[in-house]
């Protein structure tokens, strides 16, 4: 080989192995969790608490995670738990979102709830934040003068078992948190709302019969690549990002799915949201919290947030970004708000055709001073998130192939049916919304924690401030 192509040769290898370490470096700096250090969380320059094995807090899976949030709950005595079954899986163990309200006794200071895992996989996240404060009674649980406390353990349990996003309709939960009549919504939804039929060739490649493709470790390293990369060079990675995530409703096995009817989590809320009103709409202040993770800088949280006020009066609570920024959630990367446009931050750029937030929909329903909280926080680059989801959902569905043609969603086949005869588990959605690694876990807790105690603060101290 000339010297000169041999100098080039060996600059392209550095530059390769440089590019994987720092990779490697940044996004996987700690697999071994028993080796993370102690969690430290300071605030009102008095109170510190301080978690030493964070691998006590964190699961890799669904049952670990339930077992911890109802060993921790059941250390109190003034709370009341009980579970939504939403599934069963195949050893005929349930799934289901867990509950615990600690009923407040100062009405006025209303209710804080706290939701993990709508998006499954995601869900590692949120588990840790709801045991991290269990653990140190960081909250006034049982003291006087509390508001009421609910935690929400696990929106979408098969999600979070199976380690994907969607639910065990292959829906996304977000997305299915529509108002109002679900059919109209979907029959005058464009089929083609922020390009997606046009890109479904790339988002979700099927074979010319219509079938899944299996990713192999080629389409899964280089082909995955050759299909995208054009794309993204020609349309950029906003146009390919918001045909992802604005959700389609006409393609049951394609990613971003909305569903054609509200599915069972959400069902489950909205009885819960009915039946107890005293806890959710006659509550004079209402904060809610639903956590996630995928967008955004690597563990720093991004917070986008619908405020409600009561009819014909000023809401308790700040009603502009830079307000709540500045004034309590100082501790965040970035603040946006669903009702002002034109302020969007990195992690919800593309999302302006988008329709269907869990957060919103509950807002919807609210006549009081509310913030419905989506809290954020940013793992692998967008790009890997999106190759993450791609390829989850081709071996998903390759993997419970059916002999009817899948790709039209006109068929009437039941999606996701025989779910509970297959164990299937994602490889690839794991540490794309969970990273294994130190700085991650500990600030995923940290501001976790801290989103908490800052509502709390805002909540209990509004009644006696300018807001009212
Ligand atoms: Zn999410």
């Amino acid at each position: 080989m000339p010297s000169f192509t041999r100098l080039i040769v060996v600059q392209v290898a550095v530059i390769f192995t440089a590019v994987l370490y720092n990779f490697f470096t940044k996004y996987f700096d700690n697999t071994v969790c028993s080796q993370d250090p102690p969690i430290t969380l300071k605030y009102d320059e008095q109170q510190v608490y301080s978690w030493d094995d964070t691998c006590q807090l964190y699961s890799l899976d669904y049952k670990e995670a339930r077992g911890k949030f109802r060993a921790a709950t059941q250390l109190y005595e003034n709370v009341e738990t009980f579970s939504f079954p939403v599934a069963i899986d195949s050893s005929n163990e349930p799934l289901t979102i867990d509950v615990a309200i600690f009923p407040g006794n100062t009405p006025e200071y209303g209710t804080i709830v706290h939701s993990s895992g709508l998006h499954g996989v995601e869900g590692y996240a949120g588990s840790a934040i709801q045991l991290a404060l269990l653990q140190k009674d960081v909250l006034p649980l049982s003291e006087n003068n509390r508001p009421t406390i609910i935690f929400l353990h696990a929106l979408n349990p098969v999600g979070m078992q199976e380690h994907r996003r969607s639910n065990e309709n292959n829906v996304d939960l977000n997305r299915n948190s529509i108002h109002g009549n679900m059919e109209d919504f979907v029959n005058r939804r464009d089929p083609n709302n922020a390009n997606y039929d046009s890109f479904r060739r790339f988002l979700s490649p099927t074979d010319p019969d219509g079938f899944f493709i299996d990713p192999t470790p080629w389409y899964r390293t280089v082909g995955i690549w050759i299909n995208l990369l054009p794309q993204l060079y020609k349309y950029g990675f906003v146009a390919l990002k918001r045909a992802m995530v604005s959700g389609q409703y006409h393609h049951p096995r394609g990613i971003f799915y909305g569903g054609k009817e509200l599915q069972p989590s959400l069902q489950h809320i909205q009885i819960f949201w009915n039946q107890r009103s005293d806890l959710f709409r006659d509550a004079p202040s209402l904060v809610w919290i639903d956590v996630h993770t995928g967008l955004g800088p690597f563990g720093k949280d991004s917070i986008h947030y619908h405020a409600t006020s009561p009819n014909g009066a000023i809401s308790r609570f700040p009603q502009t970004a830079a307000e709540l920024q500045n004034q309590h959630f100082f501790t965040s990367h970035s603040v946006t708000t669903s009702v002002t446009q034109g302020e969007t931050s990195e992690a919800f750029v593309g999302y302006d055709l988008t329709k269907g937030m869990m957060t919103s929909f509950l807002a919807e329903a609210y006549n009081g001073s509310g913030l419905f909280i989506t809290q954020e926080f940013g793992t692998l680059p967008a790009i890997l998130v999106g190759r993450g989801l791609i390829l989850d959902n081709m071996l998903y569905q390759e993997n419970i192939r059916s002999k009817t043609k899948p790709s039209d969603g006109s068929t009437t086949q039941s999606v996701g049916s025989g779910r509970q005869d297959h164990s299937y588990r994602s490889p690839f959605l794991l540490n794309v919304f969970f990273p294994q690694s130190t700085t991650w876990r500990a600030s995923v807790v940290r501001l976790g924690v801290a989103l908490v105690v800052q509502c709390l603060q805002m909540s209990t101290k509004a009644n006696t401030s300018s807001y009212l």
